[in-house]
């Protein structure tokens, strides 16, 4: 079997790898079968030249053995993937000059795309270079070594597709570390036009067991995209059973292809827990409230957050919307978790967890002057309490303590201002078997 691997096809004006990867499939499954799910890997969600999603992907061409299963629809009959396959003469340069061939017509112009066709994949730590960091020269060089690849345009995109390939959906016995996206897709002549899909079909599909991202909470859709791209909508699950059997209710438009995709959304993979040497980074860091947090104009919230390594600035921005009212009940000495990216110094929080809260204390109201009954006045700082007509002079009270009003747990921002590979907060509780021996060293569990 040979696996292909295709990046950076799309760019910030529209297009979609996905689309892209649907419509070469769509051109070889005449000659090959498709070998387990196609898979859609995100990487580094802070490179500087990152589309909307920074999106690779990767599918697995052969011939097919073992059971079959249905992982998408096209015009001209369904697309179906093969559990196994059988050993086959591939020829790697001749699937290339296809695959090619599909990416020059549907790629957008300002593209560098990289396509990479290979019998075997790279080896995993590139996966994981791509995700958290960049992908040097040399590890690039490597990862290509005996791969029949092509880069047009400069081909920037051979990173993504050499890491994409080296993503597996790696089983920790109990829970796989992936997540499945079924995405509907338009008929080109309707590219551009409002998306017909009812908030009451989304609200449906929310439903569904194990699906998540459909709508924010007060009902907006977030599995909609905005752009003039081909994809209808995305609908995100678990499990992939349910979004094949129960994508069927959204509408009223009804997409022309759909595809069933494996990926790494939803994996919190993009985490280091140590702040690297210098530049940016997506981080999940454990330690404590330092200041009380505070609003700046825009409506953003900040405080500073002091850990084992040092301390830094989190920022909840405006679009993080009702998230900011966590923030602002945070108070010093609350132990957080953090999730977010750090640019300029600043972590752009992507979710935090409250660990345990510290005392909540108010001062309590100026008390009444024992003689004539009028309220005291603050003598100034540590004097206590005055009353202004008779001169008499009151100790100040002891804080009240004060029941506080979040509870321990997870939150994040609603669907729509989340990034791809941040595991939403409701599915980080309650808490799952921890994985064992997943993912590199220094890694966090996916659930804990
Ligand atoms: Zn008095």
């Amino acid at each position: 079997m040979l696996h292909v691997g295709i990046d950076d096809t799309d760019s910030l004006d529209g297009g979609c790898t996905t689309w892209v990867a649907l419509r070469v499939i769509e051109a070889l499954l005449p000659d090959y079968n498709l070998i387990g799910a196609p898979r859609l890997v995100r990487l580094n969600p802070n490179v500087p030249w990152k589309t909307r999603g920074n999106g690779a992907v990767a599918f697995t061409f052969g011939r097919g053995a073992g059971e079959r299963q249905q992982v998408g629809a096209l015009p001209g009959g369904l697309v179906t993937a093969h559990a196994e396959a059988a050993p086959a003469e591939l020829d790697a340069g001749e699937l290339l000059e296809r695959v090619l061939a599909v990416v020059c017509e549907e790629a957008q112009p300002s593209a560098q795309p990289g396509v990479v066709v290979s019998e075997v994949r790279p080896r995993e730590g590139l996966y994981w270079q791509g995700v958290r960091g960049i992908v040097g020269e040399a590890g690039l060089r490597e990862a290509l070594e005996g791969t029949a690849h092509a880069g047009l345009n400069g081909g920037r995109g051979l990173a993504g597709a050499a890491c994409a390939l080296a993503w597996s959906p790696r089983s920790g016995g109990v829970v796989e570390r992936c997540s499945w996206e079924l995405l509907g897709y338009r008929n080109r002549r309707r590219w551009g036009s409002p998306r017909e899909i009812s908030a009451e079909s989304i609200a449906a599909v929310a439903e569904i067991e194990g699906t998540f991202g459909c709508h924010d909470p007060d009902g907006s859709p977030a599995m909609v995209p905005h752009s003039p791209c081909p994809v209808m909508w995305g609908l995100r699950g678990l499990r992939p059973e349910p979004l094949v059997t129960g994508f069927s209710v959204l509408g009223p438009e009804r997409p022309e292809r759909w595809l069933l995709w494996q990926t790494n959304q939803a994996t919190d993979d993009h985490y280091r827990v140590e702040l690297p040497a210098g530049g940016e980074a997506s981080l999940r860091l454990a330690g404590s409230v330092a200041t009380p947090p505070h609003s700046r104009r825009g409506g953003h919230r900040f405080f500073t957050f002091t850990f084992e390594g040092g301390e830094l600035e989190c920022a909840a921005f405006e679009p993080s919307g009702d998230f900011r009212k966590v923030v602002d009940q945070l108070v010093p000495g609350d132990v957080l978790e953090v999730c977010g990216s750090l640019e300029a110094g600043v972590l752009k929080l992507e979710k935090l967890r409250v660990v345990t809260l510290a005392p909540r204390q108010r001062k309590p109201p100026n008390p009444p002057c024992p003689e004539c009954g009028a309220r005291t006045h603050s003598a100034g700082r540590d004097a206590g309490y005055r009353c202004r007509p008779c001169g008499v002079r009151l100790p100040a009270p002891v804080p009240e303590a004060v029941a506080p009003t979040l509870v321990p747990g997870w939150y994040d921002p609603p669907a729509s201002a989340r990034r791809h590979l941040v595991r939403p907060a409701r599915l980080m509780e309650p808490a799952v078997a921890v994985q064992a021996a997943a993912g590199p060293p220094g890694s966090v569990p996916l659930v804990q």
